[in-house]
């Protein structure tokens, strides 16, 4: 099968590419190799979305919300956004209308595992388990393999069905009020409905730990809430690397997680995703098939010196945390996430970050090149 462009995993990065270059018109012959089916894929894809961009998601927005806060046992910051709402994608019914679309295209979906893809003139054969397929351009979006000693966000989530009304009413984006022997721990809560709670048990750290540690955890602070359930409705699991992803495989593209969309600093991919396939979608259209750079230089500096500073010195990263949501609006907390920050919203930043070992970790890193 000889195809001009093949895309490989149809997660949030190759089927997003795969619809704009359909959205596009593209006379391209493409392919999407995926093994797994969209509605089994389990999982909320939260961003930070300006209000006038709701509309594009419309059909699979699972919750949006005004309000988000973070706290520890002593302080609660609360962020009211007017221009900007915190967006929960079901990632299975954003897949799945993806590929309900693509199902009156010429795009292929082959439902097939890829297992290695070598070079054969100027084309690239990709070997699946059970078929071979020739491309010229190779976009590969297969999960990053994070090698160990990497910092990593790993997370378990429940979505809870209650006995009774939560009365919990904004999104609870890091809760430290938790267990911190682990690595640095917090929960992550969406009010999805007055009964409906999803909660998660999300930990900062190199190591990795049960599903029954962070079920614990989830279950202790419900306890702690008073929050009792009557069934759990649905769980999901994740690994995001918080270090640098580096593939280099002569002339196969790398896009999504695997092409470095990850914010090193938070875990947050979905908006640099869109961003990203969005603007090699145009640079297909105009005969350019490059990966365009996701993350500029400076905040890929940035996180890298914010996440060392972390590991360094675990003691101060609540305070850093805390003091770093504290120090900006909600609108600005939510365009430093989306990066789309400006000068004044960095050097804000900056100003929370303790002087020591900031300077130190930067002089260091300067000296690494
Ligand atoms: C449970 C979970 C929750 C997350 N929540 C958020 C969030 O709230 N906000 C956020 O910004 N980011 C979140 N992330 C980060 C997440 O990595 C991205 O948002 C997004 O899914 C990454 O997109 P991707 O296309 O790079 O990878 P994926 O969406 O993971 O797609 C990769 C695809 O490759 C396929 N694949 C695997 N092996 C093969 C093979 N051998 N051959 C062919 N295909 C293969 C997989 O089946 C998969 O469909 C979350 C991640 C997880 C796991």
């Amino acid at each position: 099968m000889n195809f001009d462009i093949a895309i490989i995993g149809a997660g949030n990065a190759g089927l997003s590419l795969a619809r704009n270059l359909f959205r596009d018109q593209t006379k391209k012959k493409i392919v999407v190799i995926e093994p797994e089916l969209p509605e089994n894929k389990v999982a909320n894809w939260c961003t930070w979305m300006h209000k006038d961009n709701l509309s594009i998601f419309k059909n699979s927005i699972k919750g949006s919300w005004e309000d988000w806060t973070v706290s520890n046992k002593t302080q609660k910051i609360i962020h009211s956004s007017s221009s900007y709402k915190y967006v929960c994608i079901n990632a299975s019914m954003y897949l799945s209308q993806i590929e309900n679309e693509l199902n009156n295209s010429n795009i292929l979906i082959i439902r097939d595992a890829v297992v290695e893809i070598s070079k054969k003139n100027n084309r690239k054969e990709i070997i699946c388990k059970n078929n071979i397929v020739s491309a010229c351009h190779v976009y590969d979006s297969r999960p990053p393999k994070l090698n160990a000693g990497l910092l990593r966000q790993h997370f378990y989530g429940i979505e809870f069905e209650l006995t009774e009304a939560h009365h919990i009413d904004s999104v609870i984006l890091m809760d430290f009020d938790v267990d911190q022997y682990n690595g640095l721990h917090f929960i992550y809560a969406l009010p999805f409905s007055e009964r409906k709670l999803f909660v998660e048990s999300t930990v900062i750290s190199k190591e990795l730990n049960q599903v029954e540690w962070y079920e614990d955890q989830i279950k202790l602070w419900m306890k702690n809430k008073n929050l009792n359930y009557l069934k759990k409705l649905s769980s999901e699991k994740g690994v995001i690397s918080q270090g640098k992803i580096e593939y280099k495989n002569k002339g196969i593209h790398c896009i999504g997680a695997r092409g470095g969309a990850v914010r090193m600093s938070s875990g947050y991919a979905f908006h640099n995703i869109q961003s990203q396939v969005g603007e090699l979608a145009n640079n297909i259209r105009n005969e350019c098939y490059d990966v365009p750079v996701t993350m500029n230089k400076f905040v890929t500096f940035m996180d890298e010196i914010f996440n060392k500073v972390l590991i360094n010195n675990p003691q101060i990263a609540i305070d850093l945390f805390l003091n770093t949501s504290k120090s900006l609006s909600a609108d600005e907390f939510a365009r430093f996430m989306t990066n789309t920050t400006s000068f004044n919203i960095w050097s804000k930043v900056i100003a929370q970050m303790p002087k020591k070992p900031f300077i130190e970790q930067i002089l260091k890193s300067i000296k690494r090149g």
